[in-house]
């Protein structure tokens, strides 16, 4: 094997992470799902950071996506690290689509999000639990001094006897003229062929020391239909070839993820399982240690991320109290919380606050609210909404339903768009019409009239 780190050390863990992260990735790749943010492209602001009215799927809420522009200029520059922010507005105002477009915008940076509930579990302490929600969002960028070989994968043949199609021998010609390389690579170089499901005509990066090949994408001038999945692949070298080298690669994992693997018998897999139970003081002591060392080798950058942590008014002031001091650290990630509570109780205390925090902890917070939506921007919303789920409906169905969620709320709206689209789909429709919309509002109760309901029908429950 071409590892120059003998296997073992922090930075192989680190490879073998990123390898399992990828195939775990292509494995789901196939899959789409429609969430209730995967509308959300960005913040949709110009160069100026002024909001667009209508852009990457954000409409309206002006002032808070400028606010949160600015504060994601400020975090992409890494000029601020340990501030909090706090979304504050009535429910539905899109604080949490805010949240999400700031990520996106983010990029390359650890992004957490979760609800303050899931603080509280059996498994873990609070302090445990936020520690590593805070070292989740704290990246490492880790540069490595390596070789990239870039070559295109002229023909690779695969072993019938392996796959039940294809020639019978293997063979694979790599247009670089670094041979030698490639047979160091051995095993580990097929196995990464194999999952990246590499094909003839595709350009590929060879990355020396983590002994890995990437799929760049496909020239397009010898495209065959083979696939190299259980493939015996051979490497034959091209005399005509070309060879590309560069010295720097950058893995970027989180400080969490390094200490996942750094800590428990199984490893990286517990990352997948979740079950990463509480992690030792000693090995988190031993990680930093580390960790500054490489800062200061030039080896290693530390990249505050973002916690977003939903319904603040779930934490306690165990929990406030360990924020305060967290957020002092200099590798503290942007915390950006959400609140739609207005004047409530501080979890565990008889003492009212705004939002249910504490006055000392709120007085530390950016604050961005969020206002109520006029009619043509949930039209707006809702429109998108339809697109994103792929629902045709018709002009007067979508007035109807804008109009079911200014009585109601835009959540339960968006809820009916797929609904009504399946009543359309079952009398053999594409279009989703008014009779539609209808159907599933009696059909489905919103806030108000579930309340109603139980009010008229108490007697009849259980106490
Ligand atoms: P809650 O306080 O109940 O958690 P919230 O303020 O976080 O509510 P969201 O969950 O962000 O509200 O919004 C509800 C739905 O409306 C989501 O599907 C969200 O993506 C969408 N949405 C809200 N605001 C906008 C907006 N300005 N542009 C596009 N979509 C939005």
């Amino acid at each position: 094997m071409a590892c120059i780190h003998q296997g073992g050390c922090l930075i192989c863990r680190v490879y073998q992470l990123e390898s399992i992260i990828t195939s775990q990735a292509t494995e789901v790749g196939g899959l789409e799902r429609t969430g209730a943010h995967s509308h959300i492209r960005g913040l949709g602001l110009d160069e100026k950071l002024e909001a667009r009215v209508n852009s990457q799927g954000m409409v309206g809420q002006l002032r808070a996506r400028r606010a949160a522009g600015v504060i994601l200029k400020v975090i992409k520059q890494g000029k601020i690290s340990g501030r909090a922010i706090l979304m504050a507005g009535a429910p539905g105002t899109g604080k949490t689509a805010i949240a999400m477009a700031m990520s996106q915008e983010l990029g390359d940076v650890p992004f957490t999000s979760l609800s303050a509930s899931e603080i509280f579990s059996m498994e873990m302490s609070k302090p445990e639990s936020l520690t590593q929600a805070f070292r989740r969002s704290i990246g490492v960028r880790i540069k490595e001094e390596t070789e990239i070989i870039e070559g295109e994968v002229v023909e690779i043949q695969i072993d019938r006897s392996v796959t039940g199609v294809g020639p019978k021998s293997g063979k694979l010609t790599l247009k670089t003229t670094d041979m030698e390389t490639i047979y160091d690579l051995g095993q580990k170089m097929i196995d990464s062929l194999t999952k990246e499901k590499v094909m003839a005509g595709d350009v590929i990066q060879i990355d020396k020391v983590a002994g890995r090949i990437t799929r760049l994408g496909r020239s397009f001038t010898r495209a065959r239909d083979f696939d190299a999945t259980g493939a015996d692949v051979k490497f034959v070298q091209c005399p005509d070839g070309e060879l590309q080298k560069r010295k720097e690669v950058v893995h970027m994992v989180s400080l969490h993820e390094i200490d996942v693997i750094n800590s428990r018998q199984q490893g990286f897999l517990a990352l997948f399982s979740g079950d990463t139970g509480e992690i030792k003081p000693e090995v988190r002591d031993q990680i930093n240690q580390k960790i500054s060392e490489w800062c200061e080798e030039g080896k290693a950058e530390i990249v505050p991320g973002v916690l977003f942590i939903d319904e603040i008014h779930m934490l306690d002031m165990e929990c406030f109290s360990f924020l305060n001091r967290a957020l002092e650290d200099t590798m503290a990630p942007v915390v950006i919380m959400a609140s739609n509570r207005g004047m409530s109780r501080i979890r565990g205390t008889n003492y009212q606050s705004p939002h249910g925090v504490p006055l000392d902890f709120l007085d530390r917070l950016l604050i961005i609210s969020t206002q109520a939506y006029g009619e043509e921007e949930i039209k707006q919303i809702l429109k998108i909404r339809c697109d994103e789920e792929e629902v045709e409906m018709a002009d007067d169905a979508l007035s109807v339903l804008t109009k079911v969620a200014t009585e109601t709320s835009l959540r339960y709206a968006i809820h009916l768009i797929s609904t009504s689209h399946l009543v359309a789909q079952k009398r053999q429709a594409n279009k989703v019409d008014v009779a539609d919309i209808k159907r599933v509002y009696s059909l489905f109760l919103d806030e108000a009239r579930s309340v109603q309901y139980l009010k008229d029908y108490q007697d009849e429950y259980l106490y």
